[in-house]
């Protein structure tokens, strides 16, 4: 899988060192709350994962899957649950774990979305975030790595629903996707 890559970006030592210091943060802000982390299927599984076992508080977790329809001149509220939280989350604190922002569309839409069932707060932790490509502004309150506009893939990022598993985050070569 490695050999599809034009570069690496993030190796695992980097990441999980990020996503240690990460965790600390997060925990050191929830102590002693009622949180919720949930993970955004499917690109920020393997994130997820990772992410949990750093923060060393007596969390709970849920997952949800969402989409967008993408105009942003028309996203207010246009997102499409494709599998809800299991749980009520009116008067909890809500931690969103995402991937990547891009345009940052679809979590603008998701936390509005969420903001209507009541929770205590809802934060948003996203391990990469794309600056350049913004549509909509969207306050990551735990970010990981700013990266320029590059197709990336591995930890959790697809192209294709593969590569997912590629335990580093990588540019794709241009040969794979054109
Ligand atoms: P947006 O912020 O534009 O609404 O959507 C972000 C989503 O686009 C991410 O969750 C991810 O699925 C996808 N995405 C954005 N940039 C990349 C990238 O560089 N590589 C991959 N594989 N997916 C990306
Ligand atoms: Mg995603
Ligand atoms: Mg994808």
């Amino acid at each position: 899988m490695e050999k599809d890559l034009e570069s690496v970006m993030f190796d695992e030592e980097t990441i999980a060192a990020k996503v240690a210091e990460l965790g600390q943060q997060i925990a050191k802000d929830y102590e002693g709350k009622d949180v919720v982390v949930v993970g955004i299927l499917n690109g920020a599984a393997v994130f997820f994962t990772d992410l949990i076992r750093q923060i060393k508080l007596p969390i709970n977790i849920d997952f949800i899957a969402a989409s967008s329809y993408g105009d942003a001149a028309v996203s207010s509220g246009k997102v499409n649950i494709k599998k809800d939280l299991n749980k009520d989350i009116a008067g909890r604190h809500v931690l969103l774990v995402e991937d990547i922002i891009d345009s940052g569309i679809t979590m603008n839409n998701l936390m509005a979305l969420l903001r209507e069932r009541k929770p205590a707060s809802v934060k948003l932790c996203a391990l990469l975030s794309k600056p350049s490509r913004r549509q909509v502004d969207v306050k990551i309150d735990y970010c990981g790595f700013e990266v320029p506009d590059e197709f990336l893939v591995g930890y959790g990022l697809d192209y294709a629903e593969k590569y997912r598993n590629l335990p580093v985050v990588g540019v794709l070569k241009r040969e794979i996707y054109s």
